[in-house]
């Protein structure tokens, strides 16, 4: 049995953590449950959560990292080289808006290989998830494939070792044997002539026996200055495909990694490390390493920081309520509708953040500090004379003070 029973009673009592044990391997034998983890940050998060909430099962529950479970595989039968490292999953890589498309294109050609997407070029910046994607594939592949995933700075220096070696006829059969290609951070192709040379002949030798191709860049294939025509002419000829973050999928990740470090999952927390991380998820996953570890530290500038950062929030939801673009509010503006939005803004700003006056004038473009007491006064008049104008006042305010956590 694959793990049944247990799953069922984690659903009954964790609809969330289900989620995450079903990226396991488990196998139920007998009165035994054996959990296998993809690494060791999955095991502790495991070990620690059935520590605490699993009671009353009736059956002892191990868990096993995979990797130690293959290093004692691997003494019988070492495994062919393929640089893939178990930890890059489809199964652990948390999807949003901004990287659902290259999740789902990546999966494909996890399925179907050298068919649809060849070769597909994965492009945005650092810290994304290109490098978990890429090795995402290939971990699902190499059961069936001959793949292997390589950085182009380790192909590179492969080929001028095997050059210097005379075995250059060794290094391309290497790649001309296989299934699936995963060359990762391609802009260093950048300047490297004999190494685009050499590319290019396997590369055209793979897709001529539709094998697949997949690359992934810090930048589009137009932006790779100094490099060959035919090249980037080749890897504009599949599918181009960007990878982001917005604040949606970030939010993911952050919850994701929260659970995997056993913080707490409070809205505190997560504005947090939301706050105080930008948007690249190996910042992330440093930052909440080391909350992990210290604790909540602040900056020194983090109050200034929470401060902007509250500012902003206000500002969001008054102008998303009156659909105007937030930016507006910051500018100097005779438009009644724009102007109201502002009025309210402020407002928030000092029964909410309370915030001084002469602070609200500099936020919302004014010199003098009588500006954010004349704009405050008349909110707090219209609350008197108007019913419904008072509703959406706190109508909003209840929305600030939620998004804010406070
Ligand atoms: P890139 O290659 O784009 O610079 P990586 O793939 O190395 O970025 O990702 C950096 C780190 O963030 C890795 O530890 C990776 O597992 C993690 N990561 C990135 N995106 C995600 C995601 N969507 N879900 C879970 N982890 C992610
Ligand atoms: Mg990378």
């Amino acid at each position: 049995m694959e793990g049944g029973s247990f799953l069922n009673l984690i659903e009954k009592i964790d609809s969330f953590a289900v989620g995450i044990f079903r990226q396991f391997l488990i196998k139920e034998e007998g009165n035994r449950v054996v959990i296998l983890t993809p690494n060791e940050e999955y095991k502790r998060w495991a070990t620690a959560y059935l520590n605490t909430k699993l009671k009353g099962f009736g059956k002892a529950v191990v868990v096993e990292c995979e990797k130690e479970t293959k290093a004692v595989n691997k003494e019988n039968k070492p495994a062919p080289k393929d640089n893939l490292s178990d930890r890059y999953t489809f199964e652990n890589f948390v999807v949003g808006p901004s990287n659902e498309l290259a999740y789902k294109v990546c999966f494909e050609v996890s399925e179907n290989p050298g068919k649809l997407f060849n070769p597909l070029f994965i492009y945005g910046k650092s810290g994304l998830g290109k490098t978990h994607l890429l090795q995402s594939i290939g971990n699902r592949l190499k059961q069936d494939c001959r793949v292997l995933y390589i950085p182009l700075m380790d192909f590179s220096d492969a080929m001028v070792k095997a050059l210097k070696e005379n075995r250059i006829e060794e290094f391309r059969e290497v790649f001309l044997g296989l299934d699936a290609l995963l060359l990762d951070d391609v802009q260093f192709l950048v300047g490297k002539e004999r190494t685009q040379i050499e590319l290019f002949r396997i590369y055209e030798k793979l897709q001529s026996e539709d094998k697949q191709i997949v690359l992934v860049s810090d930048r589009h294939p137009k932006d790779l200055k100094d490099v060959s025509e035919r090249l980037i002419s080749r890897f504009e000829s599949g599918l181009i495909i960007e990878i982001g973050l917005d604040d949606e999928t970030k939010r993911r990740i952050v919850r994701q990694k929260l659970i995997l470090y056993g913080l707490p999952l409070d809205e505190p927390t997560m504005e947090y490390v939301m706050g105080n991380t930008g948007y690249n998820v190996r910042e992330i996953e440093g930052f909440i390493r080391t909350l992990k570890m210290v604790g909540f530290k602040p900056k020194s500038d983090q109050r200034k920081a929470d401060k902007q950062k509250n500012v902003e929030t206000v500002i969001n939801i008054v102008a998303k309520s009156f659909k105007l673009n937030p930016e507006l509010l910051k500018k100097k503006t005779k438009e009644r509708k724009v102007m109201n939005a502002k009025h309210i803004a402020m407002y928030f700003c000092k029964t909410i953040l309370n915030l001084s006056y002469s602070e609200i004038s500099g936020i919302f473009g004014k010199k003098d500090h009588t500006s954010a007491i004349y704009a405050i006064k008349k909110v707090e008049q219209k609350c008197t004379e108007d019913r419904k104008f008072q509703y959406m006042i706190s109508f909003l305010e209840k929305t600030v003070r939620k998004t804010l956590g406070l």
